[in-house]
């Protein structure tokens, strides 16, 4: 293809994207298809000829975008939000024909220098610790992989990146994580990858608000310490994924700090809400935090991937990933970031520049509204199903989080109204007219309504709102 022919496609593309954008609402939220419905459309084995860009796009349109779940769609409640905005995609059309690798401060030096200024940018937007400094990853898990590392390191003596899992062996002293029961699966994921073993993770439970207990972490801490295992790490989630939990960060740093062990905060979606001034109570304590994780690319207008990772000591994570063979020397090694030296993989997109965009675009007090009204918008909604005398809200609003059930009169069996809201859930999924995610509390089925999507209004949350009430009537008459 000859750029004259890119320019003409692109063009072509680009009045497509604005369309989308548009026109999204006629579209399904979650794709409405059946498994291998998309795969059968394409052919078993790789074309020997050229074909058309005018076929290959029609083909788009026709067989693959019915099977793709419209994640920007206004009426997406379900999961978190993994937002986009015009702006962020206008930067990743460019940081896709740039192309470059961003390992090496010499390979890129405008994708190191750009991505140190958005990491203290959103420092100061979040009100991060002065001393956090922060680099891009590619998703949370990652990052809290990465902490894992870092603590794992700092655990043994800097010994297990060489020694091997052996190092743990000699000391006859095993590892353990912290996490109360609401965290997220990535932590136990990472935990095997990180060679912790899974059944060394310590789940601590949870409070009636969902929050992780430090006096029982406390307990749980030092019962392993008088078992002969080595606590490496405890993990604090703002915002957990389920119910939005928030654990206290200020008397389970003060553990953290009194038995040396690493204290990381997973914020994956909330840390874009601290850009508010009056939610920044929820990370009270975090001065005392080792690592803190938020992805710009659930609640901050910035498509996926853009995790922001910070970390207090950079050194301690140079020292768990650096390896700097020959040939990924330069001559201003040791001068300058590499960034390579501060995640797991060594090629890094450009993903700096979306952030650069979205934040210019929007100014901070434009993002400001927009995740404020996401928060009122919930208020009002978890206001009005409060006061629905046939729903139960199975977990409190967090920001804009929040869950119920539809539980009607008369019916008081647990099975049964599991059975009643899977219904639910399934039928609401189904129209394609909003897309919502279930989940258990405290046992029982919930459905989570979530509001943070760019362009979700007013309209789309009350439209939800009455359309899941109809549903549910209809299902129960
Ligand atoms: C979404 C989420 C994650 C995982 O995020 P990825 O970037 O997809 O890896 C981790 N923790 C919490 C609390 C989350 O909400």
């Amino acid at each position: 293809m000859t750029p004259e022919e890119f320019r003409t496609h692109a063009h072509e593309l680009v009045d497509w994207m604005a369309d989308y954008m548009a026109g999204i609402e006629e579209r399904p939220v979650r794709a409405q298809t059946a498994p291998g419905e998309i795969a059968a459309k394409l052919p078993a084995t790789a074309p020997e000829k050229a074909e058309a860009m005018a076929d290959i796009f029609a083909d788009f349109e026709r067989d693959i975008l019915p099977g793709v779940t419209n994640w920007q769609h206004p009426s997406f409640f379900a999961y978190f939000p993994a937002n986009s905005s015009p702006p962020s995609v206008l930067a990743e059309m460019l940081t896709a024909t740039l192309a470059a690798q961003c390992m090496l401060w010499q390979t890129s030096p405008a994708g190191t220098e750009v991505e140190t200024r958005m990491m203290e940018w959103l420092r100061g937007m979040l009100d991060l610790p002065q001393h956090f400094q922060g680099v891009i990853q590619d998703s949370a898990t990652s990052a809290t992989l990465v902490a894992l590392l870092t603590a794992r390191e700092r655990a043994t003596g800097w010994r297990a990146n060489n020694e091997g899992l052996a190092a743990l062996g000699a000391q006859g002293r095993k590892l353990t994580v912290y996490v109360s029961e609401e965290a997220h699966s990535s932590i136990e994921k990472t935990m095997k990858v990180a060679g912790y073993g899974a059944e060394n993770l310590r789940k601590i439970p949870a409070d009636r608000e969902f929050a992780m207990q430090p006096a029982e972490l406390a307990a749980a801490i030092e019962a392993d310490i008088a078992a002969g295992f080595t606590p490496a790490c405890v993990t604090a989630c703002i915002g957990g994924t389920g119910t939005g939990a928030m654990d206290p960060l200020v008397p389970i740093g003060e553990i953290c700090r009194r038995h040396n062990i690493w204290f990381h905060v997973d914020a994956a979606w909330a840390g874009s809400a601290l850009i508010l001034p009056e939610c920044r109570h929820l990370v009270d304590g975090l001065e005392h935090a080792d690592s803190f994780v938020f992805n710009p690319h659930k609640w901050l207008m910035t498509n996926f991937d853009c995790t922001a990772y910070f970390v207090a000591d950079p050194d301690a994570l140079e020292r768990t990933l650096s390896l700097v063979p020959e040939y990924l020397r330069s001559r201003e090694t040791g001068h300058v970031i590499d960034y390579q030296n501060w995640s797991v993989p060594l090629g890094r997109r450009f993903r700096a520049l979306k952030l650069w965009f979205v934040i210019r675009s929007y100014g901070v007090e434009g993002l400001r509204s927009l995740i404020r009204n996401h928060i009122a918008l919930a208020e009002e909604l978890f206001e009005q199903v409060s006061g629905e005398a046939d729903f139960d809200i199975l977990s409190p609003l967090r920001l804009s989080l929040f869950s119920f059930r539809y539980h009607p009169a008369g019916i008081e069996d647990e099975a049964a109204l599991d059975a009643l809201n899977l219904r639910l859930i399934e039928t609401l999924n189904d129209s394609g007219l909003l897309y919502l995610t279930q989940n258990r509390v405290r046992g029982k089925f919930a459905i989570r309504f979530q509001i943070g999507q760019t362009t979700t209004t007013k309209h789309h949350v009350e439209a939800a709102w009455s359309f899941i009430r109809e549903t549910a009537h209809g299902l129960n008459a």
